[in-house]
């Protein structure tokens, strides 16, 4: 096994942890740890991170990155990771999202239980408080409601070479912009009409800090506060609001906000000194977004990819959703492992998804108990053994944990075998079933092929052969006879048929929709193929969610949507080898 790789945010947590940076954090008002509020003792939790979602989608293999990033740290150094709803913004949100992401971050393992308190928060109930802060800053000349266009803000926005130009209402009194910012909540004024902006600085090279919105009028029925409120944070403003409240100490988010980091920090401080949050504030640290190749992990196109029904729905086992990972058969365990590996940077960087598949089949190669199926049947034929007779074969569940012990295969006259594994006409270096060959029937007995019969297209029907009765695996002398194939088989009076789905990657170029192309022509049109397989008995009884490696095929798992009690059905996972061809 490859060694974790590199983690630059790991480090920084130990060294706050090792200077005590946040030794001495006491509760600033915000939210939970009821019982620490009363001590006004110090923060027992040593790190607090938080994953903060948006309820606008079902979360995908990205979002693992980031929640086992998060909820890692907290568990690995004595911390907590706050599950946080970033709820601010009234449309989108719906609580199926809710529901569903929740579901896959204990899913995947993690928990936000700790130190006394359920660590689950909505950003909405920080409203009041955000609606405090910002008429704070307006008293402290910090923040100015401005009624320019939104052209004209833009024109005067500057460019990366050229300062802003600034509003001709920044220069209002605080008295006059708290009565105004009232007014906006109070729902005087029309949406769009005004703004209110925090006053940094029109001329910093910073665009970000050139006098940012900070709350907006939006008439919009919020999912938790209903019609309270008709004005509305910006997410730049409340998002360190929000980190503060809740007493983070590392605020973990994709490079996209490095440029956001110094208001941040104005932010926080402005509020400090206000006497609003007291120190040591969070600080925010920022590492490259995962990119991953054959996958979109754009909640945009995933949506899109699920309303016109490219996809059964957003656990289709072909979307890199989490729910569509789990009803795959993906492991948390294949998660965690796939974190470790690719590590945590700043560089930006595409991971190739058969990394991902890797973690997959070394975690389930472990876990997973082997079965016999046959996914492409024609019949083999023993014709010297008795029709009516049946009997025992001992196949071990799992070849290198031999106290899993072994179950009963049984062997009759009629077997379901591979259709690859006979050939009219050996090519060259082929050892499996051609007339007059020798295979091993694995954990049964040598057999010989005697002939075959084909339909009216020449289309191989039944194959013929006759077993040498002193070579049944695990019987003295059973190895007398040396073959060099070995091939699987179920007896056809005892097998489960059953449905199984082939998945294939969803999009067919590494890139989906790169340069200018749409990325829904880049669909794989062979993504699904739906096979009726023969299987060994046993797999009647699978559980849904139950995982499996098929031998000599791969890894399957009884879906937990379309199985019933009796008669699983199951789906590919992942091969045993790398089969795609590029
Ligand atoms: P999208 O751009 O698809 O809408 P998002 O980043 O807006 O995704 P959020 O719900 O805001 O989605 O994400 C929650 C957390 O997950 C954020 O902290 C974000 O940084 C992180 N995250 C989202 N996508 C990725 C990714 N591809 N790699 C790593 N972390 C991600
Ligand atoms: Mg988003
Ligand atoms: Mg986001």
């Amino acid at each position: 096994a490859i060694a974790p790789a590199a983690n630059f945010i790991r480090n920084i947590v130990e060294r706050d942890i090792e200077q005590g940076v946040y030794a001495s954090r006491r509760w600033a008002g915000g939210p939970g740890d009821a019982a620490m509020q009363a001590s006004g003792q110090p923060d027992p939790a040593r790190i607090r991170t938080r994953f903060p979602p948006e309820p606008n989608g079902y979360l995908h293999i990205g979002h693992a990155k980031s929640i086992c990033l998060n909820f890692g740290l907290a568990e690995q150094y004595g911390g907590v990771c706050h599950m946080r709803f970033d709820d601010t913004n009234p449309e989108k949100e719906e609580q199926e999202y809710v529901d569903s992401i929740t579901e896959s971050v204990k899913w995947l393992g993690y928990s936000w239980e700790g130190f006394g308190d359920s660590h689950l928060y909505f950003a909405s109930n920080y409203f009041d408080f955000m609606y405090r802060a910002a008429e704070t800053l307006i008293e402290a000349g910090h923040a100015y409601v401005d009624q320019q266009t939104a052209d004209e803000m833009r024109a005067n926005r500057g460019t990366l070479t050229e300062p802003g130009k600034d509003s001709p209402f920044r220069n209002r009194t605080p008295a006059e912009n708290l009565a105004l910012f009232r007014e906006m909540r109070d729902g005087k004024h029309a949406d769009g009409s005004m703004i209110l902006r925090a006053r940094i600085d029109m001329a910093s090279p910073n665009i970000n800090l050139r006098d940012p919105a900070i709350y907006r009028i939006r008439r919009a029925t919020h999912h938790n506060t209903g019609d309270t409120w008709c004005i509305y944070p910006m997410y730049t403003f409340a998002h360190p609001i929000e980190d503060a409240l809740e007493q983070i100490t590392h605020s973990i988010c994709t490079l996209e906000f490095e440029d956001q980091r110094p208001f941040y920090d104005w932010l926080l401080e402005r509020l400090a000194e206000s006497g609003l949050l007291a120190h040591p504030l969070p600080k925010q640290y920022e590492f490259s977004r995962l990119n991953l190749s054959y996958v979109v992990l754009s909640k945009r196109k995933l949506i899109e990819l699920v309303e016109n029904k490219h996809v059964t729905g957003w656990d289709d086992p072909r979307l890199p959703t989490l729910a569509g990972a789990r009803r795959r058969g993906y492991t948390p365990e294949g998660f965690k492992l796939f974190a470790d590996r690719i590590g945590v940077s700043k560089a930006d960087s595409w991971i190739e998804y058969t990394i991902l598949e890797d973690c997959m089949r070394e975690v389930l190669n472990e876990s997973a108990q082997r079965r016999i199926a046959v996914l492409d049947p024609i019949k083999l034929v023993i014709d010297n053994y008795p029709a009516d007779q049946a009997e025992d074969c001992y196949a071990p569940n799992h070849p290198q944990q031999p106290e899993l012990g072994k179950r009963v295969v049984k062997l009759s006259k009629e077997l379901w075998i591979e259709r690859e594994d006979f050939m009219e006409v050996p090519s060259k270096g082929y050892f499996r079933l051609f007339p007059d060959n020798m295979v091993r029937l694995r954990y049964g007995y040598v057999v010989k092929c005697t002939g075959f019969e084909t339909d009216a297209d020449g289309k191989v029907t039944i194959v013929h052969c006759d077993y040498l009765p002193d070579t049944k695996s695990g019987t003295p002398g059973a190895d007398a006879i040396k073959v060099k194939g070995n091939i699987h088989w179920v007896s056809a009076a005892h097998a489960y048929t059953a449905e199984v789905r082939l998945y294939d990657r969803l999009f067919k170029t590494a890139h989906p929709g790169a340069g200018d192309s749409n990325y829904l022509d880049d669909l794989n049109p062979a993504s699904l193929h739906v096979i009726t397989a023969q299987l060994e008995a046993s797999l009647k009884d699978a559980k849904p969610e139950e995982c499996f490696q098929f031998e000599r095929h791969g890894y399957f798992v009884a879906d937990k949507q379309d199985s019933v009690a009796g008669q699983p059905v199951f789906n590919r996972t992942v091969t045993l080898r790398d089969a795609w061809q590029k």
